[in-house]
């Protein structure tokens, strides 16, 4: 008899499975950040990503990956006639 699969598991190809993604660095504001590349603390901070004053390793903001790439693009806005 065959193994049943998981009621919920979406079709092939569609399921998201976080345990895959791997380990994502990010730099979190207030706290304390190593540099993954050099162990340095330095940071040239910008809106969307810090950069390490060393070794030149960029880490995305924390708080602008919670808030997903709202604040980079405008939507469309119609030409007033
Ligand atoms: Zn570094």
């Amino acid at each position: 008899m065959a193994k049943a699969s998981h009621a919920a598991a979406p079709a092939k190809g569609l399921f998201y499975d976080p345990a895959r993604r791997g380990y994502a660095t990010v730099y979190r504001e207030n706290e304390p950040n190593h540099c993954p590349g050099c162990g340095r603390t330095h940071w040239l901070v910008g809106r969307v990503t810090a950069e390490c004053g060393f070794c030149e390793t960029a880490l995305p903001l924390a708080s602008a990956t919670s808030q997903g790439m709202r604040g980079l693009f405008r939507g469309h806005r119609p030409i007033a006639a």
